[in-house]
């Protein structure tokens, strides 16, 4: 038998792990560890002025041929090129559900619901919240991955809250009905505040009209001690295809050039203030700047600049 030679590498790791090799050696004690899946914490909470603000996973999902959900009218060149420039693939994404609750101090305020009621409860549960300290529910728009969580099965999750959502959403839908619409938000009206743009829904929290993406959709800007935050919502629904091109046509979006619109105008009202975001289908923890570039948005992923306003 002959030893196979050594390379130059080979020689340096084996000479690195003899001092170490004892300790290496299995133990029969010992069973190999398990292997746990994929993980991720729900929650991430960060300080905004004197507001605490928590993003929520309530959900997260592989999408196929993700372009026919956000390139409906880009090439597949095109598509697949400028995946190919952002390190992802072209065949498969990845979409998050992050609903966002606000504690301003007075109010404890959750926006979106995600899918289900057990998901929004068990996000919140991880973050230290229990439903019943909600005071207040504002559903950005009326589609059901954003209002499936605020009743189900066991009745309305949220027993304290009260509810605001955007009047022209509320409209449209109490026109043209929809499953979740019907059965979950047309029963809680009477417990319900319709607002425009510019309106508060309480101190320190804005309407922004960012219709498009469903014909009332609402984004709000979230302000405390000169501190700003805007919540997107659906105005972009992913972090490379809908910010670099934003015209790029989005299969949710019910009008497509007003969502267009609303992209290049929120976003580059976001890129010139340079106001962070959180975007309800981001990557999580879904927060993030934008920084204008070409005819479109470079989507920032925050590092620590929250941590810093502890
Ligand atoms: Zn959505």
């Amino acid at each position: 038998m002959t030893m196979p030679a050594l390379t130059r590498r080979s020689a340096l790791f084996a000479a690195a792990a003899l001092p170490f090799a004892p300790a290496l050696m299995p133990r029969a004690a010992h069973a190999a560890a398990e292997m746990m899946g994929a993980g991720m914490a729900p929650f991430n909470r960060f300080k905004l002025g004197g507001f605490e603000v928590t993003t929520l996973l309530a959900g997260t999902r592989a999408l196929e041929n993700p372009q026919e959900t956000f390139g409906l009218n880009a090439s597949p060149e095109e598509f697949a090129a400028l995946s190919q420039a952002n390190f992802i693939p072209a065949d498969m994404s990845q979409n998050f559900f992050t609903p966002t609750v606000v504690n301003t101090g007075a109010e404890l305020v959750l926006f979106d619901t995600g899918l289900a009621p057990e998901a929004i409860t068990g996000a919140l549960a991880a973050a230290g919240y229990t439903p019943d300290q909600i005071d207040v529910v504002v559903l950005t728009h009326m589609h059901g991955d954003h209002i499936g969580g605020i009743a189900g099965d066991a009745g309305v999750t949220f027993a304290n809250a009260r509810y605001v959502t955007g009047s022209v959403e509320h409209n449209h839908w109490a026109q043209a009905g929809n499953e979740g619409f019907d059965t979950k938000v047309r029963p809680l009206e009477d417990q319900m505040t319709f607002v425009e743009g510019g309106a508060a829904v309480a101190t320190g929290i804005t309407a922004m009209e960012a219709f498009g993406h469903s014909p009332g959709h609402m984004a709000y800007m979230l302000e405390s001690d000169g501190q700003q935050l805007a919540l997107i919502a659906d105005a972009a629904n992913h972090y490379v295809w809908s910010l670099q091109k934003p015209d790029w046509e989005v299969r949710f979006d019910m009008d497509k050039a007003a969502a267009a619109a609303t992209r290049k105008q929120l976003f580059g009202m976001l890129a010139a203030d340079r106001v962070p975001f959180v975007g309800y289908h981001m990557p999580f923890p879904g927060v993030g700047y934008v920084e204008a570039m070409d005819d479109g948005f470079r989507y920032v992923p925050v590092s620590y600049q929250m941590m810093l306003n502890a």
